[in-house]
């Protein structure tokens, strides 16, 4: 599992350096420890690196935010449309997994801390950039429960260009109501509330109890448990969350919402609540887009395994943004806008994250290609389901013009210290187009669907012990045992280098000689359709290298357009 080095007494000049898999397939022992959230584990697992840094979202995390592992939250905000402020107090239920007498907590510098307590009594707490150091009397132990009652108050950051840029929008609906929504998945939670701000630590469960001005109803994850109406005309409304959470699923809603209720039947039996919640003036459209949410569901149900969420519902709320992936409570702001044959693209791509991020959670955005690639994938693929094969390629080929391949899709982390890359959507897509095109439609799709649910037995599953943090590696891995293949030599190229291969032809005697380079010089042996006579010939070129004895005039390279690579250019360009 690799080693730890200290190379300092203090916590924070802790230093580890681990390995990752090591090529080795997941197993249930590891799923558990994944499971079970467990950040040594985890870490050791994806090769963090400790070290003294500031907060950093993604990537590398500090021994001080390593060492708890968070529970829940239990989140209580009152949220002023007239100040623009907010005012609340988080919970923070946690467990102690690396000895420390001090922990850091996230928090935007935007509000002021009047308090931190264990419930009981007040912590000594610091206010650092963007952080708060709580301090701990007696040191924690590996195994102790850590709470934290953070108190606090101010101005949020208002979103300039949500959902891109993040932080609270304080919008009008048509009619002039107050419409306050919240989205933050770039810069995170830190934004609104008090929490540990990285992907690898998802709290197990949440509440949200949001305070606003009537007549406005606030909306968040989960279920609604609790209204309840105050003689200074604020509602309250307690939102419970039973399963794992992304901390940027954590936001919330308010408007004068009226609630469309409908319901729909899941591939595995149960009968799953659809809760919709519109403005009033948008009522009309919600039948017509819960009738589009019930094909989005059957859909994705079909390639990636029930909807993980059915215990608890699936949700849509009208927001002021374009929208976003929140878990069980989707942000929808397309505005209606149908296409031709009823699709709302926007719901489908948020709605599908429901499986591509809030199932499988990447907990390293380096790895957030399986979020926005997969999830890309699955949009095109849905031409292919309602239309035809012809659809779905022309609109893959349309993705390849998208791409930049400045950077890697998913950079290991000893190769780039930075998470997300630009092109995780559509080349990230055309990966697994290519994928596709390798294994065949049969070993795909099952590939698809283990890297949903690994086991079967974890579809049966609606008590959260099927949500998952994955990485790149679990999908090689996952990929490899489907293929009876080790598949690294692919994703290597694809996903882990920036570079596109290139195929180079060179005419010989009638016939045409291939030959894939690579930026590395690893050999590529992805075979290749060529047109014949007429005919679709695949090609297996293995080592790299492949023969065509006769090309004939109508000769071409990959008609369809399955593989993902540079311009094909003359042997005699090679360097
Ligand atoms: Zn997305």
């Amino acid at each position: 599992m690799g080693r730890i080095v200290s190379s300092g007494t203090s916590p924070s000049c802790l230093v580890t350096s681990l390995s990752v898999f090591g090529g080795s397939l997941l197993d249930g022992g590891r799923i558990a420890l994944i499971l079970s959230g467990v950040i040594t584990a985890l870490s050791a697992l994806l090769g963090m690196a400790f070290g003294p840094q500031g907060p950093i979202r993604g990537g590398d995390i500090e021994i001080e935010r390593a060492a708890y592992d968070v529970l829940a939250y239990d989140v209580s905000i009152k949220a002023d449309p007239v100040g623009k402020s907010f005012a609340g107090t988080t919970v923070i239920d946690a467990k102690t997994v690396i000895p420390t007498s001090s922990v850091l907590v996230d928090l935007s510098d935007e509000f002021a801390v009047s308090a931190v307590t264990d419930g009981r009594v007040p912590l000594r707490f610091e206010r650092l950039k963007g952080q708060i150091r709580v301090h701990f009397s007696l040191a924690k132990q590996p195994g102790d429960p850590i709470r934290m009652d953070v108190t606090y108050a101010g101005i949020p950051h208002v979103a300039r260009n949500a959902p891109w840029d993040g932080g609270v929008v304080w919008a009008k609906t048509p009619s002039g109501a107050d419409w306050i929504s919240v989205a933050l998945q770039g810069p995170g939670a830190d934004l609104i509330f008090p929490c540990k701000d990285h992907p690898s630590d998802r709290a197990d469960r949440a509440t949200m109890r949001l305070t606003v001005p009537d007549p406005l109803v606030a909306v968040g994850p989960g279920k609604l448990t609790k209204t309840v109406h105050h003689a200074d005309k604020t509602s309250t409304y307690e939102w419970t969350m039973p399963l794992p959470i992304n901390n940027y699923s954590l936001v919330f809603n308010a408007a004068p919402y009226e609630l469309v209720k409908d319901s729909a039947r899941s591939v595995a039996g149960q009968s799953i609540p659809i809760h919709f919640y519109v403005l009033p003036e948008s009522r009309p459209n919600a039948a017509r887009l819960i009738a589009e949410q019930k094909k989005y569901l059957a859909f994705m149900e079909k390639y990636c395994g029930p909807f993980p969420f059915r215990a608890v519902k699936i949700g849509i709320v009208e927001t002021p943004h374009l929208g976003m992936e929140h878990s069980t409570s989707i942000a929808y702001g397309n505005k209606f806008r149908f296409a031709p044959d009823g699709l709302d693209w926007l719901l489908l791509h948020e709605f599908g994250h429901e499986w591509w991020a809030n199932l499988v959670s990447c907990a390293d955005t380096r790895d957030e290609w399986i979020h926005e690639g997969f999830q890309s994938y699955m949009d095109t693929l849905y031409l292919e389901a309602t239309h035809d094969k012809a659809a779905y390629l022309a609109a893959m080929k349309d993705r390849r013009k998208k791409i930049r391949n400045e950077r890697p899709v998913s950079p290991r982390p000893e190769v780039s210290p930075e998470p997300y890359g630009g092109d995780i959507y559509d080349k990230g897509a055309l990966v697994l187009h290519s994928l596709r095109f390798l294994m065949g439609d049969e070993a795909f799709f099952r590939v698809l669907r283990r890297m949903a649910y690994p086991k079967p037995e974890l579809e049966k599953q609606t008590d959260g012990r099927a949500l998952r943090l994955a990485t790149t590696e679990e999908f090689v891995n996952i990929a490899s045992v489907e293929a009876k293949q080790d598949l690294s030599w692919f994703f290597e190229i694809y996903v882990r280098q920036a570079k596109l291969p290139t195929l180079k032809t060179e005419a010989v005697d009638g016939g045409v000689h291939l030959r894939w380079e690579t930026s590395d010089g690893s050999v590529f042996p992805m075979p290749i359709e060529v047109l014949i006579g007429g005919k679709k010939v695949r090609v297996p070129m293995a080592g790299g290298r492949g023969i065509v004895e006769q090309a004939g005039s109508d000769f071409g390279i990959d008609p369809d357009g399955w593989v993902l690579r540079g311009a094909d250019a003359p042997l005699s360009d090679s360097r």
